[in-house]
Protein backbone atom coordinates (compact mmCIF):
# COMPACT_ATOMS: atom_id res chain seq x y z
CA UNK A 1 0.00 0.00 0.00
CA UNK A 2 2.66 2.30 0.98
CA UNK A 3 6.29 0.74 0.13
CA UNK A 4 8.82 3.65 0.78
CA UNK A 5 12.64 3.26 -0.20
CA UNK A 6 13.91 3.02 3.08
CA UNK A 7 15.22 0.35 4.55
CA UNK A 8 13.25 -1.02 7.85
CA UNK A 9 16.16 -1.11 10.19
CA UNK A 10 16.95 2.42 9.40
CA UNK A 11 16.36 3.83 12.70
CA UNK A 12 13.44 6.42 11.43
CA UNK A 13 11.72 3.87 9.63
CA UNK A 14 8.57 3.80 11.52
CA UNK A 15 8.52 7.45 11.31
CA UNK A 16 9.27 7.93 7.40
CA UNK A 17 6.76 5.45 6.56
CA UNK A 18 4.09 7.68 8.23
CA UNK A 19 5.06 10.88 6.86
CA UNK A 20 4.78 8.65 3.49
CA UNK A 21 1.55 7.58 3.93
CA UNK A 22 0.46 11.23 5.10
CA UNK A 23 1.79 12.28 1.72
CA UNK A 24 -0.09 9.54 -0.04
CA UNK A 25 -3.27 10.79 2.14
CA UNK A 26 -2.68 14.09 0.68
CA UNK A 27 -2.35 13.68 -2.94
CA UNK A 28 -5.49 11.81 -2.24
CA UNK A 29 -7.42 15.24 -1.32
CA UNK A 30 -8.05 13.23 2.65
CA UNK A 31 -5.89 15.86 4.60
CA UNK A 32 -6.92 19.58 5.80
CA UNK A 33 -4.61 21.92 5.31
CA UNK A 34 -2.92 22.11 9.13
CA UNK A 35 -2.71 17.87 9.02
CA UNK A 36 0.91 18.01 8.77
CA UNK A 37 1.13 21.04 11.21
CA UNK A 38 -0.53 18.29 13.79
CA UNK A 39 1.74 15.25 12.87
CA UNK A 40 4.90 17.55 13.08
CA UNK A 41 3.35 18.75 16.74
CA UNK A 42 2.97 14.42 17.67
CA UNK A 43 6.10 13.83 15.87
CA UNK A 44 8.09 16.42 18.65
CA UNK A 45 6.14 14.52 21.76
CA UNK A 46 7.14 10.91 20.31
CA UNK A 47 10.53 12.39 19.80
CA UNK A 48 10.53 12.79 23.67
CA UNK A 49 8.95 9.53 24.55
CA UNK A 50 11.75 7.42 22.97
CA UNK A 51 8.93 6.53 19.92
CA UNK A 52 7.96 3.35 22.04
CA UNK A 53 5.12 2.33 24.08
CA UNK A 54 5.67 3.40 27.87
CA UNK A 55 4.19 1.59 30.65
CA UNK A 56 1.39 3.76 31.53
CA UNK A 57 0.34 4.35 28.01
CA UNK A 58 0.11 0.33 27.68
CA UNK A 59 -2.02 0.27 30.76
CA UNK A 60 -4.07 3.25 29.23
CA UNK A 61 -4.32 0.99 26.08
CA UNK A 62 -5.86 -1.50 28.02
CA UNK A 63 -8.75 0.16 30.25
CA UNK A 64 -9.74 1.64 26.54
CA UNK A 65 -9.98 -2.15 24.96
CA UNK A 66 -11.68 -2.94 28.65
CA UNK A 67 -14.33 0.34 28.02
CA UNK A 68 -14.84 -0.67 24.42
CA UNK A 69 -15.74 -4.65 24.86
CA UNK A 70 -18.31 -3.30 27.80
CA UNK A 71 -19.69 -0.60 26.06
CA UNK A 72 -22.93 -1.01 24.44
CA UNK A 73 -22.96 0.91 21.15
CA UNK A 74 -19.04 1.70 20.86
CA UNK A 75 -18.38 3.32 17.82
CA UNK A 76 -14.71 4.42 16.61
CA UNK A 77 -14.05 8.12 14.85
CA UNK A 78 -11.96 8.28 11.99
CA UNK A 79 -10.66 11.76 10.96
CA UNK A 80 -8.45 12.50 7.81
CA UNK A 81 -4.91 12.04 9.84
CA UNK A 82 -6.29 8.58 11.63
CA UNK A 83 -7.40 7.35 7.92
CA UNK A 84 -4.26 8.00 6.69
CA UNK A 85 -2.27 6.90 9.52
CA UNK A 86 -3.94 3.69 10.94
CA UNK A 87 -7.11 2.88 8.64
CA UNK A 88 -6.34 -0.82 8.42
CA UNK A 89 -5.95 -0.69 12.47
CA UNK A 90 -9.24 0.82 12.99
CA UNK A 91 -11.05 -1.32 10.47
CA UNK A 92 -9.38 -4.25 12.20
CA UNK A 93 -10.38 -2.85 16.14
CA UNK A 94 -14.10 -2.36 14.87
CA UNK A 95 -14.05 -5.53 13.99
CA UNK A 96 -13.18 -7.01 17.12
CA UNK A 97 -15.71 -4.52 19.15
CA UNK A 98 -18.09 -5.59 16.32
CA UNK A 99 -18.84 -1.75 15.88
CA UNK A 100 -18.87 0.77 13.66
CA UNK A 101 -16.28 3.66 12.42
CA UNK A 102 -17.37 7.01 11.34
CA UNK A 103 -15.60 9.25 9.67
CA UNK A 104 -16.23 12.47 11.00
CA UNK A 105 -13.85 15.60 10.37
CA UNK A 106 -13.19 19.53 11.60
CA UNK A 107 -12.73 21.10 8.21
CA UNK A 108 -15.69 18.95 6.22
CA UNK A 109 -15.83 19.31 2.69
CA UNK A 110 -17.90 17.02 0.52
CA UNK A 111 -14.49 16.14 -1.10
CA UNK A 112 -12.46 15.28 1.59
CA UNK A 113 -15.40 13.34 3.26
CA UNK A 114 -15.59 11.20 0.10
CA UNK A 115 -11.81 10.52 -0.56
CA UNK A 116 -11.58 9.96 3.37
CA UNK A 117 -15.05 7.41 2.53
CA UNK A 118 -13.56 5.39 -0.59
CA UNK A 119 -10.10 5.03 1.12
CA UNK A 120 -11.86 3.12 3.90
CA UNK A 121 -14.11 1.42 2.20
CA UNK A 122 -11.37 0.30 -0.40
CA UNK A 123 -9.15 -1.02 2.84
CA UNK A 124 -12.29 -2.57 4.18
CA UNK A 125 -12.72 -4.77 1.15
CA UNK A 126 -9.20 -5.53 0.53
CA UNK A 127 -9.25 -6.72 4.49
CA UNK A 128 -12.39 -8.57 3.97
CA UNK A 129 -13.89 -6.97 7.26
CA UNK A 130 -17.68 -6.47 7.37
CA UNK A 131 -16.88 -3.05 9.32
CA UNK A 132 -19.89 -0.45 9.06
CA UNK A 133 -18.44 2.23 7.86
CA UNK A 134 -20.23 5.98 8.58
CA UNK A 135 -20.17 9.61 7.85
CA UNK A 136 -21.77 9.72 4.35
CA UNK A 137 -25.08 10.84 5.74
CA UNK A 138 -25.45 12.34 8.74
CA UNK A 139 -28.75 12.83 10.18
CA UNK A 140 -27.77 14.49 13.71
CA UNK A 141 -26.10 16.89 15.58
CA UNK A 142 -23.35 17.20 18.39
CA UNK A 143 -25.04 19.58 20.34
CA UNK A 144 -22.60 22.75 21.58
CA UNK A 145 -20.53 22.51 18.19
CA UNK A 146 -21.95 25.06 15.68
CA UNK A 147 -21.49 23.98 11.75
CA UNK A 148 -20.71 21.40 9.89
CA UNK A 149 -18.06 19.81 12.62
CA UNK A 150 -21.15 19.15 14.50
CA UNK A 151 -22.56 17.05 11.98
CA UNK A 152 -22.91 13.38 12.87
CA UNK A 153 -24.87 9.98 12.24
CA UNK A 154 -27.82 9.04 14.55
CA UNK A 155 -26.69 5.58 14.77
CA UNK A 156 -23.19 6.03 15.33
CA UNK A 157 -21.83 8.54 17.24
CA UNK A 158 -24.44 10.23 18.53
CA UNK A 159 -26.15 7.82 20.07
CA UNK A 160 -22.72 5.58 21.37
CA UNK A 161 -22.00 5.36 24.88
CA UNK A 162 -17.83 4.92 24.52
CA UNK A 163 -16.38 6.51 22.17
CA UNK A 164 -12.39 6.61 20.78
CA UNK A 165 -11.49 9.87 19.22
CA UNK A 166 -7.91 9.88 18.10
CA UNK A 167 -5.67 12.71 17.28
CA UNK A 168 -9.41 14.70 18.20
CA UNK A 169 -9.97 18.50 18.52
CA UNK A 170 -10.44 20.15 22.17
CA UNK A 171 -13.71 21.79 21.42
CA UNK A 172 -15.33 18.52 20.12
CA UNK A 173 -13.88 16.02 22.55
CA UNK A 174 -15.08 18.57 25.61
CA UNK A 175 -18.90 18.40 23.27
CA UNK A 176 -18.83 14.55 23.38
CA UNK A 177 -17.85 14.04 27.11
CA UNK A 178 -20.36 16.82 28.39
CA UNK A 179 -22.86 14.30 26.06
CA UNK A 180 -22.29 11.74 29.34
CA UNK A 181 -20.08 9.68 26.70
CA UNK A 182 -16.76 7.57 27.61
CA UNK A 183 -14.28 9.29 25.74
CA UNK A 184 -11.02 7.60 25.09
CA UNK A 185 -8.52 10.02 23.44
CA UNK A 186 -5.15 8.58 21.73
CA UNK A 187 -2.61 12.12 21.83
CA UNK A 188 0.86 12.36 21.70
CA UNK A 189 0.69 15.78 23.55
CA UNK A 190 -0.33 14.69 27.53
CA UNK A 191 -1.06 18.56 27.25
CA UNK A 192 -3.34 19.12 24.99
CA UNK A 193 -7.09 19.43 26.06
CA UNK A 194 -7.72 16.64 24.12
CA UNK A 195 -5.67 14.70 26.36
CA UNK A 196 -7.18 16.06 29.71
CA UNK A 197 -10.25 16.39 29.39
CA UNK A 198 -11.02 12.25 27.91
CA UNK A 199 -12.00 9.82 30.05
CA UNK A 200 -9.06 7.74 29.49
CA UNK A 201 -6.17 9.21 27.37
CA UNK A 202 -3.62 6.71 25.63
CA UNK A 203 -0.36 9.28 25.69
CA UNK A 204 1.34 7.49 22.57
CA UNK A 205 1.34 7.59 18.73
CA UNK A 206 -1.37 6.33 17.25
CA UNK A 207 -0.31 3.38 15.26
CA UNK A 208 1.42 1.93 18.08
CA UNK A 209 -1.79 2.52 20.65
CA UNK A 210 -3.95 0.67 18.32
CA UNK A 211 -1.64 -2.25 17.72
CA UNK A 212 -1.32 -2.42 21.42
CA UNK A 213 -5.10 -2.77 21.52
CA UNK A 214 -5.02 -5.25 19.31
CA UNK A 215 -2.45 -7.31 20.47
CA UNK A 216 -4.19 -7.51 23.88
CA UNK A 217 -7.35 -8.51 22.15
CA UNK A 218 -5.58 -11.71 20.34
CA UNK A 219 -3.59 -12.57 23.38
CA UNK A 220 -6.73 -12.35 26.07
CA UNK A 221 -9.89 -12.00 24.70
CA UNK A 222 -12.42 -10.32 27.29
CA UNK A 223 -10.95 -7.84 29.28
CA UNK A 224 -12.13 -6.71 32.69
CA UNK A 225 -12.79 -2.96 33.51
CA UNK A 226 -10.01 -1.90 36.54
CA UNK A 227 -12.29 -0.10 38.54
CA UNK A 228 -8.97 1.66 40.68
CA UNK A 229 -8.10 3.57 37.14
CA UNK A 230 -6.78 7.03 37.72
CA UNK A 231 -6.97 8.81 34.07
CA UNK A 232 -5.52 11.98 35.66
CA UNK A 233 -2.39 9.75 37.31
CA UNK A 234 -1.48 8.12 34.28
CA UNK A 235 -1.70 11.36 32.30
CA UNK A 236 0.62 12.55 34.51
CA UNK A 237 2.97 9.52 34.11
CA UNK A 238 2.63 10.30 30.46
CA UNK A 239 3.62 14.03 30.73
CA UNK A 240 6.78 12.37 33.45
CA UNK A 241 7.54 10.11 30.67
CA UNK A 242 7.89 13.04 27.74
CA UNK A 243 9.67 15.16 30.32
CA UNK A 244 12.26 12.97 30.75
CA UNK A 245 13.21 12.52 27.05
CA UNK A 246 13.90 16.18 27.66
CA UNK A 247 16.50 15.33 30.23
CA UNK A 248 18.68 12.99 28.28
CA UNK A 249 22.48 13.89 27.46
P1 LIG B 1 -6.38 20.38 21.51
O1 LIG B 1 -7.46 21.15 20.75
O2 LIG B 1 -6.88 19.07 22.06
O3 LIG B 1 -5.62 21.19 22.54
P2 LIG B 1 -4.32 20.67 19.50
O4 LIG B 1 -4.94 21.91 18.96
O5 LIG B 1 -3.03 20.75 20.24
O6 LIG B 1 -5.36 19.87 20.43
P3 LIG B 1 -4.89 19.28 17.07
O7 LIG B 1 -4.18 19.90 15.94
O8 LIG B 1 -6.34 19.45 17.21
O9 LIG B 1 -4.06 19.63 18.38
O10 LIG B 1 -4.66 17.68 17.07
C1 LIG B 1 -3.45 17.12 16.90
C2 LIG B 1 -3.03 16.39 18.16
O11 LIG B 1 -2.71 15.06 17.79
C3 LIG B 1 -1.78 17.00 18.79
O12 LIG B 1 -1.94 17.07 20.17
C4 LIG B 1 -0.66 16.02 18.44
O13 LIG B 1 0.27 15.90 19.49
C5 LIG B 1 -1.41 14.72 18.26
N1 LIG B 1 -0.84 13.82 17.25
C6 LIG B 1 -0.47 14.11 15.98
N2 LIG B 1 -0.07 13.01 15.33
C7 LIG B 1 -0.19 11.98 16.20
C8 LIG B 1 0.02 10.57 16.11
N3 LIG B 1 0.46 9.98 14.99
N4 LIG B 1 -0.25 9.81 17.20
C9 LIG B 1 -0.73 10.38 18.33
N5 LIG B 1 -0.95 11.70 18.48
C10 LIG B 1 -0.70 12.49 17.44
Amino acid sequence: MDEIAADPSHPRYASLLMRRRLEIAAEKGMLADSAMIAHGRGEAFDYLLGERTTESAARAARQALAALQAADRPVLSINGNVAALACDEMLQLADHLSCPVEVNIFYRTPERMEAILNHMNERKLALGLEVPVLGHAPDAQIPGLKGPRAACHREGILESDVILVPLEDGDRCNALVAMGKTVIVIDLNPLSRSAQQGSITIVDELSRALNTMLGIAAEEGHLAIDASYDHQAVLNEGLAAVLSGLKKP
